[in-house]
C-alpha cells in the first residue's frame, strides 16, 4: 500500500503505546503515504507504567514520561492530533468520524484505543476521592489525593490486589501513608502467578507494613459531603480512607470495533499477525483479544504485547504477515523488587527454585512436563533475559538444570 500525501492515507485511532508503534513501524516499513495519529488525550504518546511507581512517588517529571518529542514526529510525517476523539468508523465509506462533526477518510486503520479501568457498581463508589489509575490526569488525581492523606492523616485504601493496586500500595507506604489492600481473591495476583508467588507479594506488602485482607467482600463505601470515608466489607468491618483507589482489572475499548461489526470478544479478535477480518484494519495492544491456532483466546495487558502487535499492524497494512508468537513478557517494581515475568504459566505442573525466596534474588521456572512453559525473576534480571532466550528458541532446560545455580543455562541458548 503507497499513497501520495494528497491521497487518503494510514490512520490510527489512539496514541498510546501501540498507536505510535504502529506509526513509526509503518514509516520504517517504507510507507510513503500520510500517516494520521489520533489521540482523544490532551498528551502525545506518553509512557503509562511509571504511572503507579516513579511518577506516582514524584520521582521522574512529568517530560520523561513522553515518549517521543513533537519535532521527532513532524520529522517522520507522522501527523499526530490531540484532543482529538474517534467517534465511529464507517467501514463502507472507508472514513472515521471524529467527534468534532468531520470525518476523515483512510486507506488503512490501525484502531489502538487502549483499556479502560473496571469500575465499582457500590454505593457510594462514584465519590470524589474514590479513583482508578490509567491516565496521567489520574495520576495526578491519586498524588494530590496522598498529599492530602498525609496531611490529615488519613490511610490509603486500594481495592484490588493485581499489579496496579499493589504497586499504588508500595508506592504510598514509601510515601509513609498508612495503606490497607482489599482483594476479593484469596490470594495476590491470582490471574497472573501460581500460589507460591503469591504468598511471597503477600508477605513483602505485610513486612512493609501494608494491611492486607484477602477474601474481602465489600458491602458500600461511606461517603461525607462526596468524599469517602471509609470502605464497609460486607462483614461490618470498617477501613477508614481519605482515598481509595480501585484496581480491579480494565475492559478493552472495542467499541468502535464492535459498532463497525468487527468480530469482538472481550477485545477485538485478531490473529497472530494483528489482524481484523476487515483486510484494510488492524487492531495492536490492550483494546485487542488475540485467537490462537488452537482456537483459543488470548488478553494480554503489556508494553510488549502493545508493541509488538503494532509492529504486526504495520506489517498487515503493509501487505506482509508478521506473526508475534514470541514469548511474552511483563514486569512490575514493588518496594525495590523487580519482578519480571517471561511466557505464561498456564498449563505448567511444575515450579522449581532457582536461588533463595529468603535472599536477594531468585527464579521460579514452570514447567509442563519436560517442556519450560514460564519464568518468574525477583530482582534476577540475567534469568529473566536467558528465559526469554530460552522460551523463543523453544529450549527447556531439565527441572535439574534450572534450579542448579552454578549451571549456565545461557549456554543451552549458545549451543544451538
Ligand atoms: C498505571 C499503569 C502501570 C502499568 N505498568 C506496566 C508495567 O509495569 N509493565 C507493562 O508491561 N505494562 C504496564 N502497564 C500496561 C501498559 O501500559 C499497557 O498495556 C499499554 O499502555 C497498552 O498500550 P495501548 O496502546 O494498547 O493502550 P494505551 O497506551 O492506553 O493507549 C490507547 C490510547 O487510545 C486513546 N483512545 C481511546 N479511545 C479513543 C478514541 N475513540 N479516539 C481517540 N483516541 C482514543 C486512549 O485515550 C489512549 O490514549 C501499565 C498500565 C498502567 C495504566
Amino acid at each position: 500500500m503507497s499513497e501520495s500525501a494528497a491521497q487518503p492515507g494510514i490512520v490510527i485511532v489512539g496514541a498510546g503505546q501501540a498507536g505510535l508503534q504502529a506509526a513509526e513501524s509503518l514509516r520504517a516499513g517504507g510507507y510513503q503515504g500520510s500517516i494520521t495519529l489520533l489521540g482523544d488525550e490532551h498528551h502525545g504518546p506518553y509512557h503509562r507504567p511509571p504511572l503507579s511507581k516513579a511518577w506516582l512517588a514524584g520521582e521522574v517529571e512529568a517530560s520523561q514520561l513522553v515518549m517521543r518529542a513533537p519535532e521527532l514526529l513532524a520529522r517522520k510525517g507522522i501527523d499526530l492530533r490531540t484532543d482529538t476523539r474517534v467517534a465511529a468508523i464507517d467501514r463502507g465509506g472507508r472514513l472515521v468520524q471524529l467527534a468534532d462533526g468531520t470525518a476523515l477518510p483512510y486507506a488503512g486503520l490501525v484502531i489502538a484505543t487502549g483499556a479502560t479501568p473496571r469500575l465499582l457498581s457500590l454505593p457510594g463508589a462514584d465519590a470524589a476521592n474514590v479513583l482508578a489509575l490509567r491516565s496521567r490526569e489520574d495520576g495526578a488525581a491519586i498524588s494530590d489525593a496522598f498529599v492530602h492523606c498525609r496531611a490529615h492523616n488519613r490511610p490509603v485504601v486500594v481495592i484490588g490486589g493485581g499489579f496496579i493496586g499493589l504497586e499504588v500500595a508500595a508506592t504510598a507506604r514509601k510515601l509513609g501513608l498508612s495503606v490497607t489492600v482489599l482483594e476479593a481473591a484469596p490470594r495476590l495476583l491470582a490471574r497472573a502467578l501460581t500460589p507460591r508467588l503469591s504468598d511471597w507479594f503477600a508477605d513483602l506488602h505485610r513486612g512493609h507494613g501494608v494491611q492486607l485482607v484477602l477474601g474481602a467482600r465489600i458491602g458500600h463505601i461511606e461517603t461525607e459531603g462526596g468524599y469517602a470515608t471509609a470502605v464497609l466489607a460486607a462483614d461490618g468491618t470498617r477501613y477508614p480512607a481519605g482515598l481509595v483507589v480501585v484496581g480491579i482489572g480494565v475492559t478493552a475499548n472495542d467499541r468502535l470495533a464492535r459498532v463497525a461489526g468487527l468480530e469482538c470478544d472481550r477485545g477485538i479478535v485478531v490473529d497472530d499477525c494483528a489482524r481484523t477480518a476487515d483486510p484494510l484494519i488492524a487492531a495492536a495492544g490492550d483494546c485487542t483479544a488475540r485467537r490462537l491456532p488452537d482456537g483459543g483466546m488470548l488478553r494480554l495487558e503489556s508494553v510488549n504485547n502493545a508493541t509488538e502487535q503494532a509492529k504486526s499492524a504495520a506489517a498487515a497494512l503493509l501487505g506482509q504477515a508478521r506473526a508475534f508468537t514470541g514469548t511474552p513478557w511483563f514486569w512490575s517494581d514493588q518496594f525495590g523488587w523487580k519482578l519480571q515475568m517471561a511466557g505464561l504459566a498456564a498449563g505448567a505442573d511444575r515450579v522449581v527454585l532457582r536461588g533463595d525466596m529468603q535472599g536477594a534474588s531468585f527464579s521460579l521456572y514452570h514447567f509442563q512436563g519436560d517442556t519450560l512453559r514460564s519464568v518468574d525473576s525477583l530482582n534476577a534480571a540475567r534469568d529473566h533475559l536467558t528465559a526469554r532466550k530460552l522460551l523463543d528458541a523453544g529450549l527447556s532446560p531439565t527441572p535439574a538444570q534450572a534450579a542448579d545455580r552454578a549451571f549456565d543455562l545461557g549456554g543451552l541458548v549458545a549451543k544451538t
